[in-house]
């Protein structure tokens, strides 16, 4: 494990914002994520995840803490007759080509999601039709209060949209993915235009944490605050995207507090206008 202090969290956040952390932890094995949890508590430090950092906002004053960063833990892909064993640190673009490469179908659709094996468990992270919950078939994560390493089944990961209640105050440490067979070239053909259309409608060209709001039940966040006005709403450096008014990008020079802001604004507007309130999709991490 490689244990840094003053790491600045922009480096490491797809939103390329964030102060410094306290102490950054770089974990690389399971027996590493035991001994960062003993390092913060020893310390007395509150302690946080963070995998690939594309739904993550941290503020400006950094963390005061430990980060526990996972983007380098288990870094391998396991293929088995039945099923396909991937590391919490590894990319999910990385599951996505080496399932496609095998023609191995079901991770198609979740092409183009920038996250780490890891995140995208703890999120249940999905796109059109699919969700990691439909293709996950247990995992094995550290279970913090207790201080063990446990499986789970998909049913005890307790997926929900955006969410794994089951894994709350657990570290993903790896996972076991179902594998049906599909057509190669189908599944190729699949990822690009996956990768097309997300291209169209999203703002790639700025950092981001993609959608910054959840879906209110039988509407879309996007489209409330685009009725509201907001494309183009900026604050500082950042802005109700012109394409997708569910992301707020960083313009370049945005800070933390300028993103925090709008986020809030937008919250305000829709529920003035609509009585909703948006629940943030993105982990907003105060010290
Ligand atoms: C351009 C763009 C497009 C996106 N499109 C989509 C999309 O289509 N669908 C979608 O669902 N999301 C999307 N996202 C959001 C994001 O990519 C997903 O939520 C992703 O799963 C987050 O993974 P991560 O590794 O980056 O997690 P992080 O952002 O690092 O962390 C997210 C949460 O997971 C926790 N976590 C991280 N690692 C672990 C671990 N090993 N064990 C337990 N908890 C952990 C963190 O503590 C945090 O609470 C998009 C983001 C961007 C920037």
């Amino acid at each position: 494990m490689i244990i840094l202090k003053d790491e600045i969290l922009a480096n490491y956040t797809s939103y390329r914002v964030g102060g410094k952390a306290k102490y950054f932890i770089k974990v690389i094995n399971n027996d590493d994520v035991g001994v960062a949890i003993n390092f913060a508590e020893r310390l007395s430090m509150n302690y946080v995840l963070l995998g690939a950092g594309s739904n993550v906002l941290f503020m400006d004053e950094g963390f005061n803490g430990v980060v526990i960063y996972t983007g380098l833990l288990n870094r391998w892909m396991i293929e088995k007759d039945d099923y396909i064993l991937v590391g919490a640190g590894v990319k999910l673009s990385e599951l996505v080509e080496f399932s496609v490469e095998r023609g191995v179908s079901g991770f198609e659709e979740l092409a183009g999601i920038p996250g780490s094996v890891g995140g995208a468990v703890n999120m249940n992270a999905g796109a059109f039709n699919t969700e990691i919950k439909d293709v996950l078939t247990e995992c094995v994560a550290y279970d913090m209060p207790r201080k063990k390493i446990i499986n789970l089944s998909n049913a005890d990961c307790k997926f929900g949209y955006r969410i794994a209640e089951g894994l709350k105050n657990r570290i993903v440490l790896f996972a076991k993915f179902k594998k049906m067979y599909g057509d190669k070239k189908y599944l190729k053909s699949k990822v690009d235009e996956i990768l097309k259309k997300r291209d169209s409608k999203q703002p790639l060209e700025y950092p981001s944490c993609g959608s910054v709001f959840k879906r209110p039940k039988g509407d879309y966040a996007g489209r409330l605050i685009e009725e509201c006005g907001l494309k183009g709403y900026r604050i500082g450096g950042a802005m109700v995207s012109e394409k997708h008014a569910n992301f707020i990008v960083n313009l370049g020079n945005a800070k933390a507090k300028d993103i925090l802001d709008l986020i809030e604004f937008v919250q305000n507007e829709v529920y003035k206008k609509f009585n909703i309130l948006l629940e943030p999709e993105v982990k907003i991490i105060k010290n």
